[in-house]
């Protein structure tokens, strides 16, 4: 029993390793073919455009922190009207829509758990075993980093946002920790600022392939929002 779980335990490890490893090889040969990595334009000191995921509330950290169950029904009162419309699986643009958001604590066991709704609310979306996967791991490297570098392991709150819109999956990970100073270098694949050797600076470039388009926005003592879309079938 316990020798099948470990064995069963092995093998998902190094499928998700070998999986890993086939991206890391199209990364450094993208690298090596001279095509700039990650996406321009997100420079240094940049305002933060978006601004919809907030919603202009402050997060009630102090509440949540203090290990209540989050009020479900209060933090969906904020949204704008016609959000709930959307919410209801209607369409946009002739386009079947739907979106969830999910605020959680930032925890390193709610890793886990964001990657699974995530992935539990694209499934509406048909998707493969593959796509899946792709998915969780970006989800996975975006809040982990949230965790980690965003707030430092120190409470906070993480905002997850997902969007189907026809067959565009959209995930948006957003923290309010202590942003990133040059967001250039800290996309640069192998770029870390863990000093501990625990980690390897492949979050985003992870982050960049597993999902088709990636896009980070950060502001010292403000934030970052990672924002990462992916076509699912087709
Ligand atoms: P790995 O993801 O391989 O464990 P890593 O987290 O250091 O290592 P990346 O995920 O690529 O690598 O992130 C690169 C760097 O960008 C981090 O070391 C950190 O300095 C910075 N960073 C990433 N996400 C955030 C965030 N949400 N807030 C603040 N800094 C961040
Ligand atoms: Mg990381």
């Amino acid at each position: 029993m316990i020798g099948n779980f470990v064995y069963f335990l092995a093998r998902g490890i190094m499928a998700e390793c070998a999986r890993k490893g086939e991206k890391m090889e199209r990364i450094e040969r993208e690298r090596i073919s001279g095509q700039e990595p990650v996406e321009a334009g997100m420079a240094d000191g940049q305002e933060p455009e978006k601004t919809e995921m907030a919603g202009g509330q402050e997060p009630e950290s102090a509440e949540m922190a203090g290990g209540q169950e989050p009020e479900m029904a209060e933090m969906a009162g904020g949204q704008e009207p016609e959000s709930a419309e959307m919410a209801g699986g209607q369409e946009m643009d002739g386009q079947a829509y739907d979106r969830m958001r999910l605020e959680i604590d930032s925890l390193s066991r709610n890793e886990e758990f964001a990657r699974v709704v995530v992935a539990v609310f694209m499934s509406r979306m048909n998707p493969t075993l593959e796509e899946i996967d792709d998915v969780k791991t970006a989800a996975s490297e975006a809040v982990t980093n949230a965790v980690i570098h965003g707030y430092r392991q120190k409470p906070g709150i993480i905002y997850i946002e997902a969007e189907i819109h026809g067959q565009m999956f959209t995930l948006t990970v957003k923290d309010k920790g202590v942003g990133i100073g040059n967001l250039k270098k800290a996309m640069e694949p192998m770029y870390t600022s863990d000093e501990t050797g625990e980690r390897s600076g492949m979050g985003f470039s992870f982050m960049e392939a597993f999902m088709d388009h990636l896009e980070v926005e950060s502001q010292l003592g403000k934030g970052t929002t990672v924002r990462m879309k992916k076509k699912i079938g087709g």
